[in-house]
């Protein structure tokens, strides 16, 4: 994840920009909520009651390994509230230029996204088209950018996609099965912190495949072996309504079969000693109600309904934001030793990554 704004906001602005709302709302009827079933396989027999969270229940599917909040409802004024309650992370884009912001992408981008250019670097030959679903604040474009490549974004929130546009990236409003005419097509589709916010993935999974059948798509979720899940703390943020569903390696790989590729490939990135900071934040502005997730009602706000937090970022935007980098940059001094310890005992970084190959990609045929 991206540690320029809360990885949360982060999250939320990619799972925001996905389907059209109208989509949305079809997904959310098509599911019959009166019976619980599992989003990824169908089974409805056996589900174990894992937890009780405000009006949700937490299922666990003992077929495919896969928790689900049931009932899998979406509002949409969430992802608009937060959208407008702004943030670090847009703001860092407003402050930025197209080219400032593919020198300094590489420490804008996480482990999974790391993970994502290597695999990208050893597979896809550059300048190919590549193209981010859900791309929120653009780092990983710009860090596409960076190595080569033809970026690509699309979003339905209009604020982000105002912004790129107006520093030079190739970016549109515009859903999964929209894109604009005159675009390549992509020869790799990226989709980051956005599959657990949706409540029929196997069907969005599905229209990208549909959508673009020879192009592997590279994905990123929360990791079920993510080190403070390890320490006992589940994040604030991975609860419903804002992630709907926990995966798991057994149930991301089925997910992508079942949506069409052929094959799928897991990695767990290693630790970034950033994610303590990002975590840790995340735990104190929710504590103090600073944030609208894990108690919405509760947050603080202004008389408008204007968040206080965001409220102080723009009023100075400049020195929060040094705050935040001086932050992240004394955490990954200090706790590099912490962050090797972790991951020798396995735990992973905060998300996973996973790989759908179509039937019959192979590198060779990808760099043809
Ligand atoms: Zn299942």
């Amino acid at each position: 994840m991206p540690y320029g704004g809360t990885e949360v906001a982060r999250g939320l602005q990619a799972g925001a920009g996905l389907v059209h709302r109208r989509e949305m709302q079809r997904l959310v009827q098509g599911i019959n909520v009166g019976m619980t079933r599992c989003p990824v396989c169908a089974n409805e027999e056996k589900l174990a009651l894992t937890e009780r969270y405000d009006r949700f229940s937490i299922y666990s599917c003992p077929a495919c390994e896969v928790q689900f909040a049931h009932p899998l409802s979406y509002s949409t004024n969430l992802y608009d509230e937060l959208y407008s309650s702004g943030g670090l992370g847009l703001t860092r884009v407003r402050l930025s230029t197209h080219s400032s912001m593919v020198a300094k992408s590489h420490r804008m981008i996480g482990g999974p996204q790391y993970l994502a250019l290597q695999w990208l670097k050893q597979n896809i030959p550059t300048p190919s088209p590549v193209l981010e679903v859900g791309f929120g604040g653009g780092w990983f474009l710009a860090a596409l950018e960076h190595q080569g490549y033809i970026a690509m974004g699309i979003e339905v929130a209009k604020e982000p996609v105002e912004l790129l546009k107006q520093r030079g990236f190739t970016v549109a409003q515009a859903p999964v099965n929209g894109l604009p005419p005159d675009w390549a097509a992509p020869r790799a589709v990226i989709l980051f912190e956005v599959l657990e916010h949706l409540p029929d993935p196997v069907g969005f999974l599905r229209t990208v495949h549909e959508n673009f059948p020879n192009a592997p798509l590279i994905l990123s979720t929360p990791s079920p072996k993510r080190w403070c899940l390890r320490l006992g703390h589940r994040e604030h943020h991975d609860y419903p309504p804002y992630h709907l569903i926990r995966w798991t390696e057994r149930s991301l790989s089925l997910a992508l079969r079942k949506a069409g590729y052929a094959d799928a490939i897991c990695e767990y990135p290693r630790i970034d000693p950033a994610e303590f900071y990002s975590t840790l934040l995340g735990f104190i502005l929710a504590r103090l109600h600073l944030l609208n997730m894990g108690s919405p009602d509760l947050a603080l706000k202004d008389s408008h309904g204007q968040l206080l937090v965001s409220k102080a970022v723009e009023k100075s935007p400049g020195f929060w934001l040094r705050l935040h980098d001086a932050g992240l940059a004394v955490f990954r001094v200090l706790l590099t030793p912490v962050a090797w310890y972790f991951n020798r005992r396995g735990w992973s970084s905060a998300s996973m990554l996973a790989i759908g190959l179509p039937l019959g990609w192979h590198k060779d045929a990808a760099s043809a």
